[in-house]
């Protein structure tokens, strides 16, 4: 599981976050859910290491990363704009964080084989990105952050490029590879729908805080208070 114990984040003197928890459970898929600016890219940031947390402590099972650099967290993420390699084709950019940890070149072809499978990209392995759909080239930001095995897998709006037909398709999708691989995940969004259809639990945040964490159906004919029956699109 992933621990976000008591977090706090300043920039300058405004804090964003303030004595958040969320405790996400081993093999779920967590949405964060939240209107623009409630601070979910930032909480993102804090779990990935990209971001200094100025209070609290992060957990990765029983291992403490609070202070661990970015690069020796095992995380997988993937961004809105997919921010793949655009000089390097398909191969390699799934290949790239095994190439940087100087493995041997059948591991990381026979690795780069089963993960091009899972994510349905086997015959595209020679294409540059541009030669790519918005969904293909998601697929492979997906194959490329779950390479390492990582302890938890971030998405940050990954379906806000695509048009809705492809969201659609990529929803399902992006919630069947989570299931094999049994990762743990956390998806931002500021789509309930997307929220709702995706994700076993929903943190819903406000200005920095946790305001509901429960189940999709529990959020949508629970809401804790008229914030979160409005942003369910249940007001009562
Ligand atoms: P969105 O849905 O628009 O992506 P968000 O929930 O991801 O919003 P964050 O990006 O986490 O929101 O931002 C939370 C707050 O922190 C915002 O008020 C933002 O302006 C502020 N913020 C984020 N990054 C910085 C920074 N580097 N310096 C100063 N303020 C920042
Ligand atoms: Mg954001």
């Amino acid at each position: 599981r992933i621990l976000i114990d008591n977090f706090t984040k300043t920039f300058g003197t405004t804090t964003v976050i303030r004595d958040m928890t969320l405790d996400i459970e081993s093999g779920e898929m967590l949405a964060l859910l939240g209107p623009s600016g409630c601070g979910k890219s930032t909480t993102l940031f804090a779990v990935c290491g990209i971001h200094r947390m100025n209070g609290g402590r992060l957990l990765f099972g029983d291992r403490d990363v609070t202070t661990v650099s970015s690069q020796d967290r095992n995380v997988g993420v993937v961004f809105q704009n997919y921010a793949l390699y655009p000089h390097m084709n398909v191969f390699e950019n799934i290949s790239f964080p095994l190439k940087i940890r100087k493995e041997s070149k059948a591991d990381i072809d026979a690795k780069v084989r089963e993960m091009a499978k899972l994510v349905h990209i086997e015959d595209l392995m020679e294409r540059k990105p541009a030669q790519l759909s918005g969904g293909q080239q998601q697929r492979v930001a997906l194959a490329r952050a779950l390479i390492r095995k990582p302890d938890v897998l971030l998405l940050d709006e990954p379906l806000a490029n695509l048009d809705a037909k492809l969201r659609l398709e990529m929803r399902s999708e992006i919630r069947r590879i989570q299931q094999e691989t049994g990762i743990t995940a956390i998806l931002v969004t500021h789509d309930q729908v997307e929220a709702m259809s995706m994700c076993d639990r929903i943190a819903i945040m406000n200005k920095g805080q946790i305001v509901q964490l429960s189940s999709p159906s529990e959020m949508y004919n629970e809401p804790a208070s008229a914030f979160v029956a409005g942003f369910m699109g249940n007001p009562p």
